[in-house]
């Protein structure tokens, strides 16, 4: 076992994940000066897989291929100073309304704004491996691939980590940990030890599966859209929707929610194509039956669910951020947009508590601010906004998948435009 104590110097802090939440908040914590040790259980993910190194936890490997990005998200780039926002925005495609698909494949556009706002549809590993470049310019941080958390001692600010490819354990000791680790996250369950948590995790009944629309090839050898790429489109069907998001490459990702059970009631092919048939008449033929068949039977399932807890900090010794802290069904599309907002406001109350980058390295740090106190209002400040969100997020499943066919709901919708 390895132990790497503290030092004097700048503060140290160690994040767990390098998620897209975990790799803004390195980004943040470099800036200000903190030696930044950033810790992440999967392989790198600009590196080519390895059969020993492809072993990504199930869970986090299902995450949509890709998702929208709203101002929320973009503001928290945009603080950093480096045009971060600018640079995803080169590889984004605004989505500037819904776009709604009903069951004789008729096609209304619903424009998120009369102002022009809306959202963006972007790759979730470019968007990971722009940040994953970012955080490796700065000279005071280090990215360690492969090392799971295991376990933290938060009194002694320790956090130990299994290196995947050695099966070596590490022990290292930090002024602050941050647990950016998702959903499933290690660093809550260590932090429930620690702090008289609030606690509770919802599934859904429902599930999704990824499905594709690939682009269209004309005869010259071009390429293009087969919808509208600057819509979200939505074929809404009560209990049930699929969604689709355009991506780069002319292609659109579609994701079918559904209760477990209507997903396990499809078992054939035949039974596939006529389900599509009868509610996703104008989709079957822009996916293509083999395409379709292939994607619904190999793709992963997904599991949905909400996470809220309270607090989200340890003392001046840990604090969770992104989905470690609120995951939250994806009708939103607030999740990684708030995980990001975390970052911006965290740093907002760091910055007014003047907490430095300094330590003794005593394991006791220079208290040129106070940091314990800055996580207490953070996690007062953050709680309250993260409840909501992740409520209206489930919320939003039942507009996404009835309420936008509703008469009532579109005229509101007019009057509210205008
Ligand atoms: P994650 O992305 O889960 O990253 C956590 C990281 O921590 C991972 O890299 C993981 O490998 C690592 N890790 C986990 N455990 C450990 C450990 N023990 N040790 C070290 N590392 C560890 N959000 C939006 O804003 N817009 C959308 O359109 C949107 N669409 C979505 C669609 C679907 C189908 C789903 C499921 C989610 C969607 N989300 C969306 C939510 C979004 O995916 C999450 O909110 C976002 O990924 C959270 O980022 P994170 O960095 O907090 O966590």
């Amino acid at each position: 076992m390895q132990y790497v104590p503290a030092v004097p110097g700048p503060r140290r802090v160690c994040i767990v994940g390098a998620g897209p939440v975990g790799s803004l908040a390195a980004i943040y914590f470099a800036q200000r000066g903190w030696w930044v040790d950033l810790y992440e259980a999967r392989p790198d993910m600009r590196r080519p897989a390895t059969t020993t190194t492809a072993t990504a936890n199930p869970a986090q490997s299902q995450r949509s291929i890709n998702l929208a990005l709203s101002v929320r998200g973009l503001s928290a780039l945009h603080q950093t100073g480096l045009g971060l926002d600018a640079e995803i925005m080169d590889l984004a495609i605004p989505m500037r309304g819904r776009m709604i698909h009903d069951l004789a494949g008729q096609q209304t556009s619903q424009v998120y704004s009369v102002f022009g706002y809306c959202i963006n549809s972007v790759d979730r590993a470019g968007l990971n491996i722009k940040l994953l470049d970012s955080v490796e310019a700065f000279g005071n941080v280090r990215i360690h691939f492969n090392h799971a958390l295991q376990t933290c001692d938060l009194d002694r600010r320790e956090a130990t980590f299994m290196n995947k490819s050695t099966g070596e354990h590490l022990t290292v000791q930090a002024d602050l940990i941050v647990g950016a680790d998702g959903s499933y996250s290690t660093c809550r369950r260590q932090l429930m030890r620690r702090t008289r948590m609030d606690y509770t995790q919802e599934y859904i009944t429902h599930g999704y599966r990824e499905l594709t629309i690939p682009p269209l090839e004309n005869e010259d050898g071009s390429t293009d859209f087969r919808m509208n790429r600057n819509h979200l489109h939505i074929w809404p069907r009560h209990t049930f929707m699929m969604i689709a998001l355009p991506n780069l490459d002319q292609s659109f990702t579609c994701t079918l929610f559904m209760p477990y059970e209507k997903f396990e009631e499809i078992t054939t092919e035949a039974e596939l194509v006529a389900f599509f048939e009868t509610f996703f008449p104008d989709a079957l033929p822009l996916m293509g039956r083999d395409r379709l068949c292939v994607d619904f039977f190999t793709n992963p399932r997904g599991s949905l669910m909400s996470v809220k807890c309270h607090p989200y900090h340890y003392e001046d010794k840990m604090v969770i951020i992104g989905d470690a802290a609120h995951s939250m069904v994806p009708f939103y599309g607030q999740g990684m947009n708030c995980g990001f907002e975390d970052v911006e406001v965290l740093f907002s109350i760091l910055d007014q508590h003047d907490v430095v980058a300094k330590t003794t390295g005593d394991g006791d740090c220079d208290r040129d601010g106070d940091l314990a106190q800055a996580l207490a209002e953070y996690t007062e400040v953050r709680h309250r906004d993260a409840v909501a969100i992740c409520d209206l997020a489930m919320v939003n499943y039942i507009e996404m998948r009835s309420l936008v066919t509703s008469r009532r709901y579109l005229l509101r919708k007019t009057i509210e435009g205008y």
